[in-house]
């Protein structure tokens, strides 16, 4: 398709956990600007970014929380920055931790790639809204989830996305497709370039495969049972590519750009 520019896309989105030191100012409370959008505040630093921001929520937000219908669809907070912490990312969450618990969080939206900002705000804000029963997805399948919606909501991104997963190479064997389906926000950090791409693919994979109310239904059936996240087993179960790594290749090498 020759579209390079499209090409630092993968691995751009990763979920940040930080611990909060006690009486930290965090970039969104420091930034001047405000949009209040109905869905939330989009906050920055130049007014063309929190407008051009502000737009895209309002358009957006309705139409992911009618597809994931969150329990609390508490208001988002954006923060559009000049120059995100991390360099390579467009688009990240931060979540602040102390003992175990979320204490507050913020979305960043990076002033590159804004030619994908729809499909990074919505992609965001499924993670923001993926609360009750979608908390069962493992991490992969959750990046799944905001890829898919986030390509049904925004074609460009998807042509894009498309692109970035058409070039992952193929997994080596079927473990590391398994071992994809275990990370977690806490092994994340630890992860290689290559794995993170690679629970980026099966998480796409899985959930173009199952749909919306495929992870959905997965997610009840592991409140149902009280198990923390839906156990690897049942994902390639219900994907019906069976433990087969050359047939879970095949799902989505078939058009490289
Ligand atoms: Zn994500």
């Amino acid at each position: 398709m020759g579209l390079p520019h499209l090409r630092p896309m993968r691995a751009v989105l990763p979920l940040v956990l930080l611990a909060l030191a006690s009486c930290a100012s965090t970039e969104f409370d420091r930034a001047p600007l405000t949009c209040d959008t109905g869905f939330g505040t989009v906050r920055g630093f130049a007014a063309e970014d929190v407008e051009e921001v502000g737009r895209l929520v309002r358009d957006l937000a309705p139409r992911v929380q009618e597809i994931l219908r969150p329990e609390h669809a508490e208001p988002v907070r954006v923060v559009v920055l000049d120059t995100p912490a991390d360099p390579n990312a467009k688009a990240f969450t931060h979540e602040f931790v102390r003992e175990g618990h979320l204490v507050d969080r913020f979305i960043v939206v990076g002033s590159e790639g804004r030619h994908l900002r729809a499909f990074l705000v919505a992609h965001e804000c499924v993670h923001w809204w993926a609360d009750g029963p979608w908390d069962r997805l493992p991490l992969a399948l959750e990046e799944g989830l905001a890829d898919l919606i986030a390509c049904q909501l925004d074609p460009v991104g998807r042509e894009a996305k498309l692109y970035d997963l058409a070039h992952v190479p193929p997994a080596a064997s079927f473990e590391e497709i398994e071992a994809a389906l275990r990370v977690t926000r806490e092994t994340w950090a630890g992860l290689t370039a290559a794995e993170r791409e690679r629970a980026y693919w099966v998480g796409y994979v899985v959930a173009s495969r199952l749909g919306v109310d495929g992870l959905r239904e997965l997610a009840e059936q592991a409140a149902l049972d009280g198990v923390r996240f839906v156990p690897p087993e049942r994902v390639v179960d219900r994907v019906g590519l069976g433990r087969n790594v050359q047939t879970w290749n095949a799902s989505i090498h078939r058009s490289p750009g």
